[in-house]
C-alpha cells in the first residue's frame, strides 16, 4: 500500500505540509496543507494557478494540481512539524509536459525500459553573503587562494554544521565540507543516488542552505557568479550509468576503466553539449562563469571549451577514477530536474548512436588551451545556448516538444528583458562614435 502521509503525521508529530513543486527558473512553489487535510492532497493534488508561476501556462487554464510524492517526504530539520513534499503537476487528469519533475520521469522511464538507471552526485557550491546581496558576509575572508581556508570555516562552524546535521539526520551520507574557492564560497558534500532522488535532494538542499543561513542572519546564493574577479559557484555532476547492481560504466580493460557504453554516453553529452548549457547553464549571468578570464585565485574552475580528459580539472568532462565522470558544466543556477534530464538525455543519444566521443584530451585547458584548434566551443551568451537548445531535435524528442517551447519561450523573454537594459558600458563606449 502507498506511504499514508496523514497516518505518518500523527507518527512524528507533523502538523503541517509543504506541498511543492519547482517551476521552469527552478522557483520552488508550495502550499502549505494542515495534516488533517493531507489525506485529500495526497490523492487529489493542491490546486494552483498556473499561469501564475513559470510553467508557460494560461490565466485560462484550469486548475492545475501538484500530487505530492509520499517518498519524498522531507520533515524540516530546522522545524520538525512541517514535512515538505516534491509533487508532480497534473491539469486535466495528465501530467504537464513542461513542468520540470515530469520531465525528468519521462526521461528516467526511457532509460529503465533499456534497463538503464543513471545515478548522480551533485556539488552544489554556494556563497555566503550579506542581506543586501553586495558583498560576501565575512569581511575577514579576503585570501588569495582561500579554497578550504580553515579558519574562514570555522567562522561559518554554526551554519555549516547545522545543514551538515541536517543531512546526516535525514540519511543523505552527507560526508565532507569545505571553503571553496572563492572569498565567502562553501561546498558540501553527500552522497550520490538514483537521479530522481538526487534531483529531489539538490531541490531540498538549497531551500534548507537558504533557509538556515537567514535563520543566522546571513543570506546564501547559488548565483553563478554574483562577484566579477571570483570563482563562481559550479555544480559539478558525477554520473554514472546502472544496470541493476551493476556499474555499466566500470570496465577493467576500457580506457581508464570506463566501458564502451559509458565513452558513448560521454560522446553524447559532447555532442549535445551547447544545447544542455541552456539547461545547465540557464540564467543570463551564467555565462560569466564559463568563458570566464582568470579569477584572483588564479583558476576559474569552469570550462570554456567542449572536451574530455582523465583525472584534469581543466576540461568540460574529467573522468576522475573507473566508473563515472565528472561533467563540470552545470552552474549553482541549474534546475535539478532539468539538469538530470538534459544529462540524461544527451547521454541516452549517445548510447543509442554509439556516439565517438573524441580523443581524450591530457593537457592544461587553461595554459594550452590556444594549441587546440579543433575543439568545439561552449556557447558565449544564454541566446546562443537557447539557439542550439531549440533546434536540437535529440533533446526536443527525449525531453518532449511542450516542454522545449514552453522552456525556450520563457528564456527567450527573459534574455529580451536583458538585452533591452541600456549599459554604463555602452554609453561610455558608443556616445563618441
Ligand atoms: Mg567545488
Amino acid at each position: 500500500m502507498a506511504t499514508d502521509l496523514a497516518k505518518i503525521a500523527s507518527e512524528r508529530g507533523i502538523k503541517y505540509f509543504l506541498i511543492s513543486y519547482t517551476d521552469l527558473f527552478g522557483s520552488q512553489r508550495a502550499k502549505l496543507v494542515p495534516a488533517a487535510a493531507i489525506a485529500g492532497m495526497q490523492k487529489n493534488g493542491a490546486g494552483f494557478a498556473g499561469f501564475a508561476t513559470w510553467l508557460d501556462l494560461s490565466p485560462a487554464d484550469p486548475d492545475m494540481f501538484a500530487k505530492p510524492d509520499p517518498e519524498s517526504l522531507v520533515q524540516l530539520p530546522w522545524k520538525p512539524e512541517v514535512g515538505w513534499l516534491a509533487s508532480d503537476i497534473w491539469m486535466d487528469g495528465k501530467p504537464v509536459a513542461q513542468a520540470p519533475r515530469v520531465v525528468l520521469k519521462r526521461v528516467v522511464d526511457e532509460a529503465a525500459k533499456l534497463g538503464l538507471a543513471m545515478k548522480c552526485g551533485v556539488e552544489c557550491e554556494f556563497f555566503l553573503i550579506n542581506q543586501d546581496g553586495t558583498a560576501i558576509a565575512d569581511p575577514a575572508d579576503t585570501a588569495a587562494k582561500p579554497c578550504y581556508d580553515q579558519a574562514a570555516l570555522l567562522r561559518r562552524y554554526d551554519v555549516i554544521t547545522e545543514i551538515c546535521d541536517a543531512m546526516l539526520s535525514l540519511g543523505w551520507e552527507a560526508y565532507q565540507n569545505d571553503h571553496e574557492d572563492a572569498n565567502g564560497q562553501f561546498e558540501m558534500n553527500w552522497s550520490y543516488d538514483h537521479a530522481m532522488i538526487t534531483a529531489d535532494r539538490h531541490v531540498f538542499f538549497k531551500f534548507m542552505v537558504k533557509s538556515i543561513a537567514e535563520k543566522h542572519g546571513l543570506r546564501a546564493t547559488f548565483m553563478p557568479k554574483p562577484f566579477l574577479g571570483l570563482t563562481g559557484s559550479g555544480c559539478h555532476s558525477h554520473v554514472s550509468v546502472w544496470k541493476g547492481e551493476q556499474n555499466a560504466f566500470e570496465d577493467d580493460n576500457g580506457e581508464l576503466g570506463v566501458s564502451q557504453l559509458g565513452y558513448h554516453f560521454i560522446g553524447g553529452i559532447i555532442e549535445h553539449a551547447d544545447a544542455l548549457c541552456a539547461l545547465l547553464n540557464p540564467t543570463v549571468n551564467s555565462y560569466k562563469r564559463i568563458n570566464a578570464p582568470r579569477t584572483l585565485s588564479g583558476a576559474t574552475w569552469a570550462p570554456n571549451t567542449v572536451t574530455y580528459t582523465g583525472n584534469n580539472r581543466t576540461h568540460m568532462v574529467r573522468i576522475p577514477e573507473p566508473g563515472r565522470f565528472e561533467l563540470r558544466l552545470a552552474d549553482g543556477a541549474t534546475n535539478p530536474y532539468l539538469l538530470q534530464a538534459g544529462i540524461l538525455a544527451a547521454g541516452l543519444d549517445g548510447i543509442a548512436k554509439q556516439t565517438n566521443p573524441g580523443p581524450r584530451l591530457d593537457i592544461n585547458m587553461y595554459t594550452e588551451g590556444h594549441l587546440v584548434h579543433d575543439a568545439k566551443r561552449l556557447p558565449l551568451n544564454l541566446l546562443d545556448a537557447l539557439r542550439a537548445f531549440e533546434s536540437s531535435s535529440t533533446l526536443n524528442t527525449a525531453l518532449g516538444e511542450g516542454f522545449v517551447s514552453a522552456y525556450a519561450k520563457l528564456k527567450h523573454a527573459e534574455w529580451n528583458e536583458y538585452a533591452a537594459h541600456l549599459t554604463q558600458w555602452e554609453r561610455q563606449n558608443t556616445l563618441d562614435c
